[in-house]
């Protein structure tokens, strides 16, 4: 295993595959390109990409099927590329299980500061291996740092796991990083913009323009995230629903 990163861009527009390729390669990334979804889909499966760049207007299928055949084997950081008209379907895209999107036409630092902070996070417990270890929650008493327990669902920030009243759960980055920023946050309540800032890796107080539909992707996440937990947004055992204002993590059953 080689210790670049893999880069994969999928797009048909020659101009923006190659601007992408460009950008992607200055971050340190191995590039591969493909101009066509059902190819971009089979080179997914061949490389295993870290990251995709996702074109959601592709001649033969359309990026939300794409995002959705990829995420079937990949757990590859997926940022979608749309066209300002199609804003609102990115949250459809979001769904099929992209992390991000971002609005042609856009800057080149913009997606480098975006691949940037998500690769900042180990996706496995071998990339997190500079984290000293812990010792299990129940161990010590109290939970260690990074190690979560709430009502029934345990969670490892060194081992990047979830579990589930004891089955594993197969979370994105963004979903994983959603639920860790909630369980450390306890009760206090995480606004959307505050959630949005935290994906991007940003300081809380920055003060950087978030839009509408970056805390509308947030909603969407927080959907799938609920979805895959089995969680109820009438009687949350996890994921708390704050209307309006955001999200914090429900009471402790006993
Ligand atoms: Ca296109």
């Amino acid at each position: 295993m080689s210790d670049a990163r893999v880069g994969l861009v999928i797009e048909d527009d020659h101009d923006i595959r190659e601007l992408v390729r460009t950008v992607l390669t200055q971050a340190g990334f191995d590039v591969t390109v493909a101009s066509s979804g059902a190819e971009g889909v089979l080179v997914a499966k061949t490389i295993s990409p870290d990251v995709i760049t996702l074109d959601l207007g592709l001649p033969d299928i359309d990026g939300f099927e794409v995002s959705r055949q990829i995420r079937e084997f990949s757990d590859a950081y997926i940022v979608m590329l749309t066209a300002r008209t199609e804003e609102l379907d990115t949250l459809i895209g979001l769904e099929s299980g992209a992390d991000d999107y971002l609005t042609k036409p856009f800057r080149p630092r913009e997606l480098r500061a975006r691949v940037a902070a998500m690769m900042r996070r180990p996706r496995s417990s071998a990339e997190a291996a500079d984290t000293p270890a812990e010792v299990p929650a129940e161990a010590g008493g109290h939970p260690e740092r990074g190690n979560y327990s709430h009502n029934g669902l345990e969670l490892s920030y060194a081992s990047r796991t979830v579990q589930v009243d004891g089955t594993e759960m197969n979370l994105t980055r963004t979903e994983f990083e959603l639920l860790h920023a909630l369980l450390e946050a306890g009760r206090t309540v995480r606004t959307k913009s505050d959630l949005v800032r935290r994906l991007r890796d940003e300081d809380y107080d920055v003060g950087s323009y978030i839009s509408e539909a970056d805390e509308r992707s947030v909603e969407v996440h927080m959907g799938n995230l609920r979805k895959k937990l089995g969680d109820s947004p009438q009687q949350p055992r996890w994921l708390q629903t704050v209307r309006g204002v955001g999200y914090r993590l429900a009471p402790s059953a006993h």
